[in-house]
C-alpha cells in the first residue's frame, strides 16, 4: 500500500519539467511510498523550457545565508524565484506532513550532494535541498534509488 507521503523531484517521475521541456526517470518509486511530485523552479514561478542556471559563489546553503546566487546562461539573476520555488515547496511538506524529500541529484534547485558551481560539479546542495535539510526534512539523492544522472 502506497501510504507514505515523500516529495518527490517532478521531473523523476516522468513529468517534463527541465529547463529544456524534458523529464528524467520515471524512476522506480520506492514501496509503500505516496510520491509528491514538485518542480520547485516552476513553483518559483520560472517558465518551462527555460534557460538553464548554475549556482554562482556557493551552493544553496550559502544562497540560503545570501552569500552566493543562481544566475542562468542568459546572465539573468534567479535567485528569488530559486528561493521562492524552495519555500513553497517546504510549505507543501508542512501542509501534508511530509519529513522525507527524494531529489534529483546535481540539480541547483535539487542536487543533494553535488551541484553546478559556475564550470564545477562541487560538494554541496542544490537551494531546495538545502531549505529541506534546514527544516529537518530527510533529503535523499535519486542516485541512492539507483537513478544515475
Ligand atoms: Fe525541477 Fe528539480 Fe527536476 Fe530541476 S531537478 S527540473 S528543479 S524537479
Amino acid at each position: 500500500m502506497r501510504d507514505k507521503r515523500v516529495l518527490m523531484s517532478a521531473c523523476l517521475l516522468g513529468l517534463g519539467c527541465r529547463y529544456d521541456g524534458t523529464a528524467r526517470g520515471p524512476i522506480s518509486v520506492p514501496e509503500g511510498v505516496c510520491p509528491v511530485p514538485v518542480c520547485p523552479e516552476q513553483l518559483g514561478g520560472l517558465p518551462t523550457p527555460r534557460p538553464s542556471a548554475r549556482l554562482r559563489g556557493g551552493d544553496g546553503r550559502a544562497v540560503l545565508q545570501g552569500k552566493a546566487k543562481v544566475v542562468n546562461v542568459a546572465g539573468e539573476d534567479v535567485t528569488e524565484a530559486f528561493l521562492r520555488g524552495a519555500r513553497g515547496a517546504l510549505a507543501l511538506c508542512r501542509l501534508l506532513g511530509i519529513r522525507k524529500a527524494i531529489l534529483k541529484e546535481r540539480s541547483p534547485s535539487c542536487g543533494v550532494r553535488r551541484v553546478w558551481i559556475g564550470d564545477e560539479l562541487k560538494e554541496g546542495r542544490g537551494v531546495l535541498a538545502a531549505l529541506l535539510e534546514q527544516a529537518g526534512i530527510e533529503i535523499v539523492s535519486s542516485e541512492d534509488l539507483g537513478y544515475e544522472t
